[in-house]
């Protein structure tokens, strides 16, 4: 096995790691909040509160969801075990949910191409994998529950920002960035005043803010362009124009990566 082949390996195992991570940050993130947005209302309410809180993430060791067991270093290892389990729990049989093996598959398909990129760029790869990492967790928990947690747009307007701070990309990432928020903070106010309600939450505008960052300004035409279309596209064929809430992080995450690699 030549060192390409070796690094190649290294590189996948811990991208699927860190996507194994971010799967369960986007099942226990929902959790932590709900509890969280409970207490304050029972608190605002001035009502009695007894639900205790839930476990930490990445404090309490890894364990079956469905009965609580748990779980060995072989029940752990991303994509493979979920096929040598066959998809179920091995203690109670319980299906494991789908999330795993398809962020972790949604990372290694995403962060490969780094690798060629930025090959020999240590800097510039962990900053670019943490990146897109934070993204694509954003987008499963904003499709998921409609909401993007400030964690993955910190991490990743602050990656963004790193990246091209050695590079005379700088003041376009800066443009970028403020631009980009100050479109969406518009937009949306301007949507509040006259029709009474939220058209784009400002979850939206603060990834659009990490994605200005990291692309640069020449980069926010092609985004926002493609996001619409991908988006209104979406809506006719899933015929969801009924429907009055739709998740926006997905489509402004999966044309980020468009106008990245193309
Ligand atoms: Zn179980």
């Amino acid at each position: 096995m030549n060192l390409i082949t070796i690094n190649c390996f290294l590189y996948a195992f811990i991208v699927l790691s860190i996507g194994s991570y971010a799967a369960a940050f986007t099942a226990r993130w929902p959790i932590k909040n709900i509890y969280l947005w409970e207490k304050e209302a029972h608190l605002l309410l001035s009502l009695p509160f007894s639900k205790s809180p839930p476990d930490k993430i990445g404090k309490k060791r890894s364990h079956c969801f469905q009965c609580n067991h748990p779980l060995a270093w072989q029940d752990l290892i991303p994509l493979l075990s979920y096929l040598m389990l066959k998809g179920s729990c091995r203690y109670c049989k319980t299906a494991i949910s789908y999330r795993y093996p398809a962020i972790e598959l949604l990372h290694l398909a995403c962060c490969l191409p780094l690798l060629w990129i930025f090959s020999g760029d240590i800097y510039q790869l962990t900053l670019h994998t943490l990146l897109v990492s934070a993204l694509i967790t954003a987008a499963a928990i904003d499709l998921e529950h409609q909401l993007i947690p400030d964690e993955c747009s910190t991490i990743a307007l602050a990656c963004a920002l790193l990246i091209n701070l050695p590079t005379n990309m700088l003041e376009t990432s800066v443009l970028g960035m403020t631009i980009g928020y100050g479109l969406i903070y518009i937009l949306r106010w301007i949507y509040l005043t006259f029709r009474g309600q939220e058209g784009i939450g400002l979850g939206d505008a603060k990834v659009i803010a990490a994605i200005g960052a990291w692309l640069g300004l020449s980069g926010l035409t092609p985004l926002l362009l493609c996001a619409s279309l991908s988006g209104i596209l979406y809506t006719v064929l899933m015929n969801r124009n009924g429907s009055k809430y739709m998740a926006f992080g997905p489509f402004l995450i999966f044309s980020a990566m468009l106008v990245f690699y193309f």
